[in-house]
This record gives structure tokens, C-alpha cells and sequence, in this order.
């Protein structure tokens, strides 16, 4: 059994209650360890831990503070091995995908604020004749970090990372579901030099541990990525306290795909943008609409594509879909597959739970293709975050664009088409954070990140996660 325990100031302690969860290892839906169940006793402790740890933090010099981020990036690619087996294990990923994503990223994001902090500036205004004005971008103090379970260190030091580099001290929460990477993350961040109690990683469920977060005055930001439900949870109970808020939540994102498009390229990155981590990926995009004249083509090269995807064991090198992350979500999912068929959805292909040999309790289920009637059935407007795809035709440009915005979400868009006016036209007309075009999931740290609608509120990466874990204020000296 692999226990895990909390990272209270730099040290790591059983949960004050003595009360456990267990951990789920995916591909074999067998417990394979436990995980502490935090109370708000050990998210007091982890604010104590850091609060005293603010003062000193928070005046450390930039180089040092971006010496430190620089070596835990560092760390973690020198024990990517370790870490790409934890995170499969963990979260039922493909090992091979959390040795080329997750696990490079998360080193990316240390290393990536790490830098960026040493160039972050401040602006000054003059008053002509009269003052200078000069604005102090100050960290916060404490600040809670809560992240999902899809791309668990991925997404746990996409907030860490800048919050720490600003001089904030951090009070964290992984996932439930997936909190051994976050656990490992502890033991780098002491060999890496990092005070005792700049960060605090206490584990345990979103409705207690994550609760008590959200709920303590005294944490002063938060910084969330997850559901859409509770993003509106954690609003309600913050905006009295007027708390910080960055909110990262679902998404149901269209693929737009035109026969002006190159098809090869096309067909390739959608398999990824459909399929990727099981389609547990909040930028996946899982409403596909193409134009009429290549439909058909389209129908039969795709399902020709995903056929040959192979459904496996996370740890065999050939597999290109894992497991699910849990026996709940699995069952979700599925639930959404009966649903379509209800609305006369046709399957075009899968559906099916997958029972993968030697492993037959694992949550395995076959990538599915749902054709759609209408865009305003259920599987079209929900977010169901798993691995399957709507697919309808459409005929024109305006008719496309308004079933795009026609859904609550408005996370991401992706575009294929080489008409430069049409793209030009469609980009500023999509509602949302990010449209890639010709591409999906192409990301350049220092780029804007983040949804309108019930997609969040705020952007997260470069200078504005910097900007996010700051507090501006003005100076004004008259001459
Ligand atoms: P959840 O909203 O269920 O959980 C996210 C995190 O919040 C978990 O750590 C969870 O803990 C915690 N949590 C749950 N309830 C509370 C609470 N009352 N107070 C404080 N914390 C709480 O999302 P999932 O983990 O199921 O993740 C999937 C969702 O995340 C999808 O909707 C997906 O679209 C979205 N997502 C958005 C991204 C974006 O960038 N916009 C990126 C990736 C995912 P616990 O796990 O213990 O319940």
C-alpha cells in the first residue's frame, strides 16, 4: 500500500483526525494506498505554516526566489520517470502521455515562472509638472491552489508555481482522485531549498479539506480549475469575504472543420484534440461540426482513425487510451452514451465498456462517436469530459458559428479552414478564451489562459497569473 501524508511546513504529518480515504489505482479499479481526509484543523495548521512564512518569503530577492523555482523544475525532470509512473498509476493515463505532457509541463511551470517573475515590471505615471505615480505590485499573502484530477500536476503547479514566484505563501489542494504527484511535489520542494511552510499541500475531499479553504477568512485568494458547479460553489462563498477569484471551469468546445482545411493535418489533430487523456481534457474539443460537401468523407476517415486506437493498459507502450479516473466517472460517461441514443443519436462507432485482459476490473471504455440530429440535444450542450465526440454537418458559415456559441461554455474553439477573411471573421466571433486555428493545444506559457461564460472568470498564465497573485497599489508623490 503507498500511504500519502500532508506537507505542513516542510514536513509531512498525518492528518490530525486520523481520518482516511482510499486511493484508487484506475486501470485495476483495485485501492492501492490511502490519503489523509483533512479537517479544518489541518487547514489551519498548513495557514499558520504559512502566514509565518509570508514575512521572510515575501522579501526574498527575485533571484533567489527564481533559483528555487528554477531547481524544483529541475527536480522534477531529473525524476521524470518516477513521476510519469505516479501519475499514471494514479489517474489511469497512459504512462507514455504523462512522460511527454504532464510531467514535462509541470517542470515547465516552475521553470517558466521562475524566469518570468524576474521580468515582471510595474508601471509609473507621470503627472505632467505635478507627481509621479508608481504602482506597487505586492503579493497577496496566504492563497489556496485547488486542482482536478485530469491533469493533476499539470494543472496543481500551473497555480503554484506563479503564486509562489510572486511571494505568496500557498495553501494547496490536489484532486482527491489524483494526489500522489502532488504528494511527491513535497519532497522535491524541500530538496530544493524552498522555506519551510511557503507550501502546503493538504489532501483530502473538495467538501471538507476544500471547504475548509475556501471557507478560512483569512486565505486570500483562490485560485481554482474544476467543474463549473463548483466554481459557482466557491463564488458564493468567497465574494462575501471579497476573496481573490480565478476561476478555470468546463468546457464544451467546438471543433470547426471547413474543406478548405488541410485534411491530413486535420484528421490527425482531431483524433488527438477528440481522444487525448481518454477526452478528459477541459480544451478537448467534443463537438465536431464539418461542412456538408466533405461529411461523409470526413465520417468514414474518422471512424476508420479511431478504430485503430488501441484501449489498454496505461503502462503498455501501444496504448493510446487508458482508463478512466474512476468507477463513478466512468459510469457518467456511459450514462451519456445511453442518453444519446435516447435523442436519436446514432453511434458510429464504440460505446462500449472495454475489459482489457489481466485487468478486468479497470475503467476501460471504447472512444465513441456519437452523430447528432441537432445540436441542442443533451450531449451536445453538456459538458461530459470523457472520451466522446458529437459529430453533424453544416452548410454554412453564419449557421456554424451560432451553434459554436449556442452552449453555456465558452472555454475554447478550434478552427480549420485556410480562408484568412473567414478565420479573421470566426475569431473574433467565437465565444471564447481561446480559438486555436490549424492547431489544438498548442500553448506558449506567456499567452492569456482561460473561459468566458461558464467557462471562469479570470486568466491564468503569464504575467497575468502574476498580475492574478498580486495587489496593485498606486503611490503618488507630488514634486
Ligand atoms: P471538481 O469541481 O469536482 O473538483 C475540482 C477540485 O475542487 C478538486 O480538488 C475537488 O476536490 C475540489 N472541490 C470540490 N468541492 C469543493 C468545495 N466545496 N470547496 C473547495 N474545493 C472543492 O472538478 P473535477 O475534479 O471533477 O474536474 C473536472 C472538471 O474540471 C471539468 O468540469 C473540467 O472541464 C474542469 N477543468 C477545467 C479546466 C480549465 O482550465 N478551465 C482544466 C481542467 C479541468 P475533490 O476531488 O476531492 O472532490
Amino acid at each position: 500500500m503507498q500511504n500519502i501524508q500532508n506537507y505542513i511546513n516542510g514536513s509531512f504529518q498525518n492528518p490530525i483526525q486520523n481520518k482516511w480515504i482510499d486511493n484508487y489505482n484506475p486501470s485495476k479499479g483495485e485501492v492501492y494506498g490511502q490519503i489523509p481526509n483533512s479537517t479544518k484543523e489541518d487547514v489551519e495548521n498548513a495557514y499558520k505554516a504559512a502566514k509565518s512564512a509570508f514575512p521572510k518569503w515575501s522579501q526574498t530577492s527575485i533571484e533567489e526566489r527564481s533559483k528555487i523555482l528554477i531547481k524544483i523544475s529541475e527536480l522534477i525532470e531529473e525524476n521524470l520517470d518516477a513521476f510519469s509512473q505516479a501519475e499514471s498509476k494514479d489517474n489511469g493515463k497512459p504512462i507514455s502521455l504523462a512522460k511527454a505532457v504532464d510531467i514535462p509541463r509541470s517542470a515547465s511551470n516552475f521553470r517558466f515562472f521562475g524566469n518570468a517573475i524576474t521580468q515582471f515590471a510595474s508601471e509609473s505615471h507621470e503627472s505632467i509638472g505635478q507627481a509621479i505615480n508608481y504602482t506597487l505590485r505586492q503579493p497577496i499573502g496566504v492563497v489556496g491552489c485547488i486542482s482536478p484530477w485530469n491533469l493533476p500536476l499539470y494543472l496543481f503547479t500551473w497555480k503554484i508555481a506563479p503564486a509562489i514566484a510572486a511571494g505568496n505563501c500557498v495553501v494547496a489542494k490536489p484532486s482527491e482522485v489524483t494526489p500522489m504527484t502532488a504528494y511527491l511535489l513535497g519532497e522535491i520542494c524541500s530538496e530544493a531549498g524552498l522555506p519551510k511552510g511557503v507550501l502546503n499541500i493538504v489532501h483530502g475531499l473538495g467538501s471538507t479539506t476544500g471547504q475548509a479553504i475556501i471557507e478560512h477568512k483569512d486565505i486570500k485568494a483562490i485560485s481554482f480549475t474544476g467543474g463549473t458547479a463548483t466554481g459557482a460553489h466557491i463564488a458564493k462563498i468567497a465574494a462575501p469575504m471579497f476573496k481573490k477569484l480565478s476561476l478555470e471551469l468546463g468546457g464544451k468546445n467546438p471543433n470547426i472543420i471547413f474543406a478548405d482545411c488541410d485534411y491530413d493535418d486535420m484528421l490527425n489533430t482531431t483524433v488527438r484534440s477528440s481522444f487525448a487523456n481518454q477526452g478528459q481534457i477541459c480544451l478537448c474539443g467534443s463537438r465536431i461540426f464539418v461542412e456538408a460537401s466533405i461529411y461523409e468523407k470526413f465520417k468514414k476517415d474518422f471512424v476508420t482513425k479511431v478504430k485503430a486506437l488501441k484501449v489498454g493498459h496505461p503502462a503498455e507502450a501501444n496504448t493510446n487510451i487508458g482508463a478512466l479516473v474512476s468507477k463513478a466517472h466512468l459510469e457518467k460517461v456511459k450514462e451519456y452514451i445511453d442518453i444519446a441514443k435516447t435523442e436519436n443519436g446514432t453511434i458510429l462507432y464504440g460505446g462500449n465498456k472495454v475489459t482489457v485482459e489481466g485487468f478486468e476490473n479497470g475503467y476501460y471504455l471504447e472512444p465513441t462517436i456519437i452523430e447528432v440530429p441537432s445540436d441542442e440535444c443533451r450531449v451536445n450542450q453538456e459538458e461530459i469530459f470523457g472520451p466522446v465526440v458529437t459529430i453533424m454537418p453544416f452548410n454554412k458559415e453564419d449557421e456554424v458559428l451560432k451553434m459554436a456559441n449556442k452552449v453555456k461554455y465558452g472555454l475554447s474553439a478550434t478552427l480549420w479552414t485556410n480562408n484568412l477573411k473567414r478565420t479573421m471573421r470566426m475569431s473574433n466571433q467565437l465565444q471564447a478564451g481561446i480559438v486555436w486555428v490549424n492547431t489544438w493545444m498548442m500553448r506558449d506559457l506567456r499567452t492569456p489562459f482561460g473561459g468566458i461564460k461558464a467557462s471562469g472568470v479570470g486568466r491564468e498564465g503569464g504575467f497575468e497569473a502574476l498580475r492574478f497573485f498580486t495587489e496593485a497599489k498606486n503611490v503618488c508623490i507630488k514634486y
